[in-house]
Parts: C-alpha cells; structure tokens; sequence
C-alpha cells in the first residue's frame, strides 16, 4: 500500500475512533441532550462504523437557536458577498484538500462507490463556488423607475434555514442544498439521514477549519421521527428544504404550514427512458445500464420504466440482460467492484418485496435479480434485475429505489410520450434518437422536470433540477433561481 493510501485510511479511522462521535451546534461539539446515540454501519459488511448522536426536539431547538444568534449576531447576514465569498471558498478548499478522507468516510458510509464518492465529495465543492460566484454578481438592490417615487426593492437573506437530506447521496445534497442558502447569508442546521450521518458531522470538522462563524452551519443527527420531525415542525425556522420520500415530505409539508414557515421539496421518482428504434443499440444499453447499476439504483432521478420501440425490442432487452449478468457486484472500497451494496438491510428487503409483488401481478422476470453473494462481505447486496410487462403493475408504478429496471414495447411516437406520462410522479425522463427534431419534441412532451436527450443523470450548475406532481413543489436546486429563493425582497419607497 503506497503512503498516501495508508495515511487516508488512518485519517479516516481516527475521525472514527472519536465515537461516540458528538453533533455540530454552535460551533461546538455536542451530545444529545439525554446522552442518546445510535451506531451507523457500513452496508457492505452490516458492521458499526461509530455511535453519533440521537438527537431530539431539545437538541434541534438548541441549533435553531444556536442559527439564529448567528444570522442576528456573527455578521454573517451582512457581510459583502465577497467578504462572505472568502470564508466559503475557504470551506471548498477544505472540502477538497480533504476529499479522499471524506469520500472514504462517506463510501464507508453510504455504501457508494468509492470513485463516485469522491465524485459527490467534489461536486459539494463546486457546487458552493457556483453559488458564491452567483451572489458577486447578483444585484441586491434594484431601483424601480416609478412617477413620484424614490423605489427600490432589497434583497435579503431570510434567517435560519432546516435542511432534511437523504441517505443515498449524503454529502453531495447537503452541497447542492446549503449552498445558495449560506452564500446568500443565510445561517443553516442540517439532519443528515439517520443511516449516513458522518460526512455531515465531517463538514462541522471543515467550516471550523475554514472560519466560518459559529451559528453558521449547524449539524443535528438522529432518526427522522424525532430530530427530523422537531426540524420541521421549528417555528424559528425562515425556511426548510427536504429531500427524500413524498411520504415523508408530505408530513414535512404539513408541519411546517402550521408556521407558514415556506418549503421546498425534492422528492421521489419514476423516471422513464423513452428509446427510439434508430439509436445505436450497443451504446444506449450500456448507458442506461449504468444508470440502474449507478449506485445500486438508489438515483431519485434514475430510468426505471425503460420504453422501447418494438422493432428493436428483443435485440435491445437480450443486450442489456447480458450487461447486467456482467456487472461485478462487491465491497464499496474494493476498486474492482461495479456496484455496492443497497444501504441497509430495510433497503434489501424493500427492492426484494417488489420484484416479488411485480411478478404476482404479472411482470416478467426477464432478468431475475436477488440476493448477491460477496464473500467475506455479510452487507446488504444485490444483483440487477429487470422485469418486463404492462405499465399498471406496482413494479412499474412505485418507487423500488434499487438496480431494478422495468420494459414495455411501444410503437409509435405518441404511444411513447403517453407511456412515459403515465405516472403520478414527475421528475427526470430522457428520450434516446438519432433523430433531434424528433428527440426534442418528445423531451418537451413529458411532463416532468427535467427531460434529457440521449443520455440520462445531467446536472451542470445552472440548469434548473426540479421535480412536479409527486416529485417535489417549491422551485429545485441547482439554478440561479435557487439563489433568489434563499432571498427575500424588501420593498423600500419615499414619496418625492
Ligand atoms: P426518507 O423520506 O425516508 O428520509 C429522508 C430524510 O427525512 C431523512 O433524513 C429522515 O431521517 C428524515 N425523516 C424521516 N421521517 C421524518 C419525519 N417524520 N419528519 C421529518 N423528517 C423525517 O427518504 P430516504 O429513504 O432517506 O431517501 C430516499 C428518497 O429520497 C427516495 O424517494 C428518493 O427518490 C428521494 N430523493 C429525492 C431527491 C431529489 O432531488 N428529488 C434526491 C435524492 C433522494
């Protein structure tokens, strides 16, 4: 093993050895307040990785209050966006001189990939220098040409802000959701999900290495019925983002109208890949075969419903089955693996229970899936499956969250489109042609919010990633328009 790799691991071990490790509120290192913890695990081995903390409403409303003191106390809210824009870009160049440590904690953690981890790792980097880059050049004060009037209208930030986050993409939807909130000068507590709460508790370790405030960026661990739930329900909170289940997100929702309190949700899909009989079959199988093998397909945004025209149908469904028998399934950290474990032995069960309830009712197993076997590894594995059939099956209705892909044949263009909106869900679609007039028109056919033409899983900063009907409400991430959000306007007039 060269040195670098040993001291990466040993640094990864220490921050380990810490636990039980403690939450982030303040700017200070903290137990729950009733001494709760709970252990995290690696789901590729099922063993305790660290206790953390299992935080509850006294901790939460002790990092609201914490978030609060800063945005009115720290300077933090009325620092000059550039002033502010050091301090961040001084946390993206901790997050990056830390990203192999990082993204083996959270490979560790979450089960990824470690390569994709560190993908995730650089991407909450670049996604804070995108936002810091937009508020040097937003215009916070805008005057309005109105007879008789000295106008302008302000732009502030709001306050504290609740960040709920996910466990399939940890670090990186923690970037992707504090940044506009923190560049803008807002101050933010964030509960990670209770299975990949350590590379949150990381950054606390890397905003105090950068600088940033106490108050700033406030780090709360524990299960969701109860640290998450109190997040939500906060009434000192200006605004509160989530990502994850529309189940969960309803109850988010409806919690935080008792305080009027304005929020975003980025919820589930059912994404489909719409693959015209022009399309070099070979490429686009590998594509959407690495799509579904993608971090086990736990991807909210993934291809799930795979529609095919029928003329190509069989040769397309016989590549991909040969793709997916291919696929090297192993331990996360080992760099010959394809695709790692599911998170969690819930997760596990969750995907089997679909395969079986999508057969009863009628689905083929074209490709049958199951429990993988990785030696000298008792985590949480599984192969790829594919199921084939008519659209009114659970299979092919619900979110399976796993390497499952589901088929169904179409002939003709406007078959496609209805197919692919035949869903409650509205997130991400892509269609896949060599024909682009055709291409784009289907793209903006189905409705969703994102559409991505001959490829799938494409988020440059600074286009819109938003979802609609059951996919989320409240504006998405990742555009200037997320900026704007995590500011509030303030009308200002003198009568002349
Ligand atoms: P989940 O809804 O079970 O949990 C998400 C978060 O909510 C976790 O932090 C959890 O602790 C917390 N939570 C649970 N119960 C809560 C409650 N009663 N009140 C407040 N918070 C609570 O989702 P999950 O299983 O962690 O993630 C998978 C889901 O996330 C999938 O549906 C996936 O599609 C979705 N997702 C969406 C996006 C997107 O950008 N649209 C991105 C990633 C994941």
């Amino acid at each position: 093993m060269n040195t670098t790799l040993e001291n990466q691991i040993k640094q990864a071990s220490q921050f380990l050895a810490q636990s039980p490790l403690k939450a982030f509120i303040g700017g200070e290192w903290v137990s729950a307040a009733n001494g709760a913890t709970f252990a995290t695990r690696d789901p590729g081995t099922g063993a305790a990785l660290a206790e953390v903390p299992a935080m509850g409403a006294a901790d939460v409303d002790r990092a609201v209050q914490a978030a609060t003191k800063a945005f009115r106390t720290s300077g933090w809210a009325e620092m000059s966006s550039s002033e502010r824009g050091v301090l961040l870009h001084r946390l993206a160049d901790e997050i990056e001189k830390h990203k192999p440590v990082l993204a083996r904690i959270e490979a560790s953690d979450a089960g990824k990939i470690l390569a994709q981890a560190e993908g995730d790792v650089q991407n909450f980097a670049d996604t804070l220098r995108y936002f810091i880059e937009i508020s040097l050049h937003v215009q916070r004060r805008t005057p309005l040409a109105i007879r008789g009037h000295e106008a302008t209208t302000v732009r502030l930030p709001w306050g504290p802000c609740g960040f709920i986050v996910p466990w399939n993409f940890p670090f990186l939807l923690i970037g992707w959701n504090i940044s506009p909130a923190l560049a803008a000068g807002n101050t933010v507590v964030i509960k990670p999900a209770e299975d990949t709460p350590l590379s949150a508790l990381y950054l606390g370790q890397l905003a105090q290495n950068a600088g940033i405030p106490a108050g700033v960026i406030n780090v709360v661990t524990g299960y969701g019925a109860t640290a998450g739930a109190a997040l939500a329900a906060h009434p000192g909170l200006k605004r509160m983002s989530f990502t994850g289940s529309p189940e969960v997100g309803r109850l988010v929702a409806t919690a935080c109208a008792q305080n009027l309190t304005p929020v975003k949700l980025e919820l589930g899909g059912k994404g489909a890949a719409v693959v015209f009989d022009d399309v070099d079959v070979d490429a686009t199988a590998a594509r959407l075969v690495g799509a579904i093998t993608f971090h086990s397909g736990q991807v909210c945004c993934d291809a799930t419903r795979w529609l095919v025209q029928r003329s190509i149908y069989d040769q397309f469904v016989n590549n991909c089955v040969e793709r997916m028998k291919r696929v090297t399934v192993g331990y996360q950290l080992d760099p010959t693996s394809q695709m790692g474990p599911v998170v969690s032995a819930k997760q596990r069960d969750r995907v089997l229970r679909y395969l079986e309830r999508g057969h009863t009712e009628g689905a083929e197993l074209v490709l049958e899936g199951g429990p993988a076997l990785v030696p000298g590894r008792d985590g949480f594995y599984l192969k790829p499956a594919l199921l084939a059939g008519r659209l009114n099956n659970v299979a092919a209705r619900e979110e399976i969250f796993g390497p499952v892909a589901y088929l169904t044949p179409f002939e003709n263009e406007a078959e496609a489109i209805a197919l692919a909106n035949d869903t409650d869900y509205g997130l991400a679609n892509s269609v896949w042609s060599a024909d682009l007039d055709r291409a784009r028109r289907v793209a903006e056919r189905m409705v969703a919010g994102n559409s991505w033409i001959n490829a799938h899983n494409v988020f440059p900063h600074g286009v819109p990633y938003a979802g609609i009907n059951k996919s989320g409400m409240g504006g998405g991430v990742l555009s200037f328009e997320t900026f704007l959000d995590y500011t509030r306007g303030l009308s200002v007039v003198r009568p002349l």
